[in-house]
């Protein structure tokens, strides 16, 4: 009885939300009685790797295998898999990040393990049973669902738990798993990097705007936002059908589903199916000029007014209060 958790690096660095899934997994195995194992994929310096035991695993496997340089689903899946057959974890966690979300399934399968994605709250274990809160709906709704497979997959949805640093001496350990050819059946031949200076998905603030703005020669005064508050930029939907911004920031049913601490949300009417990927953001700012608009329905604080007006002042305040 063990808990393993993935841990995706990106350039050979981890994300916040890996710390986070290390956080969650950590307290698992501690409610379990257990030991916490990583396993890294790529290459990965020992300083990085070291980071790991901060947040709870006393122990991580990398895997340095040249076929395994960029993402590929099926054999990250089978690697997992047979780091968790090796340790005898009978829970695997992992982000529920872009990667994580194809990569959970396929390695419950591979490991015939019973499977949540989307979870927000750490399991309760109490009376042999595990039940875990998770997202439904497209984020409209919360359930609660039972495992009782013996083996069990978690992913948690980023930003839901926090990082908790739990520090613990962590021991390296490389692991050479076979690679199947069948597993390598389509690879990843060029990445193209988006131009977001953060990135959307693991941004903690993020900057918003939708069809109010008019046209695409009025998101000077956005970016200005984002750039003064360290954010991310997105938009909604028929803002990138237009190509007034890129299709990776659209945000929503369609697109990314984002959890930020802070969501900014300008000229934006708050459709269900824009709400479906940004309402478990933790505080959501809304600005509208019309009152009745939907999105003021989940809003934390909205600011009924003309965007022309609030954002150039919302901007000067935190020039004002920077210097
Ligand atoms: C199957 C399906 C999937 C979809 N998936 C997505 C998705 O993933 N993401 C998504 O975003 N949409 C999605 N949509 C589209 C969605 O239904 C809405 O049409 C869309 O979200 C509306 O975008 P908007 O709020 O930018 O534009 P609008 O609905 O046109 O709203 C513009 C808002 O700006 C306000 N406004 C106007 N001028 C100003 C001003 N000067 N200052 C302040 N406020 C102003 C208006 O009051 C209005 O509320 C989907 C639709 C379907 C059918």
């Amino acid at each position: 009885m063990s808990v393993l958790v993935y841990v995706e690096q990106v350039e050979g660095k981890f994300k916040k939300s890996v710390f986070e899934a290390v956080s969650y997994a950590k307290a698992i195995a501690d409610a379990q009685g257990s030991s916490l194992t990583a396993i890294a994929i790529g290459n990965i310096e020992v300083s990085e790797l070291q980071e790991l035991g901060k947040y709870g695993a006393s122990k991580v496997l990398t895997v340095t295998d040249d076929q395994l340089k960029t993402f590929v689903n099926q054999a990250y899946a089978a690697v997992v898999a047979e780091a968790a057959k090796k340790e005898g974890a009978d829970i695997v966690v992992l982000s529920n990040s872009f990667s994580g979300k194809g990569l959970a399934p396929r390695i419950a399968v591979k490991l015939e393990a019973g499977l949540i994605d989307g979870a927000v709250e750490l399991p309760k274990m109490d009376g042999g049973q595990f039940l875990v809160k998770k997202t439904a709906f497209s984020g409209k709704a919360y359930a609660v669902t039972s495992l009782t497979s013996a083996i069990k997959v978690v992913a948690l949805n980023p930003n839901a738990y926090g990082v908790k640093e739990n520090a613990t001496e962590i021991s390296i350990e490389s692991f050479s798993p076979e690679v199947k050819a069948t597993d390598l059946a389509a690879i990843v031949k060029e990445i193209v990097r988006a131009t977001n200076k953060v990135s959307l998905p693991d941004a903690e603030i993020v900057v918003s705007a939708g069809r109010g703005l008019k046209g695409p020669e009025n998101w000077g005064m956005v970016e200005e936002l984002a750039g003064l508050l360290g954010a991310a930029t997105a938009c909604s939907k028929p803002v990138s059908d237009a190509d007034w911004r890129p299709h990776s920031e659209h945000v929503g049913q369609t697109g990314i589903a984002i959890s930020p601490n802070l969501y900014i949300a300008i000229g934006i009417s708050g459709a269900i199916q824009h709400l479906a990927g940004v309402s478990s953001s933790k505080v959501i700012v809304v600005i509208n000029k019309d009152p009745e608009a939907p999105f003021f329905k989940v809003a934390d604080y909205g600011i009924v007014g003309d965007a022309f007006e609030v954002v150039p002042r919302l901007i000067e305040a935190l020039k004002a209060h920077k210097g």
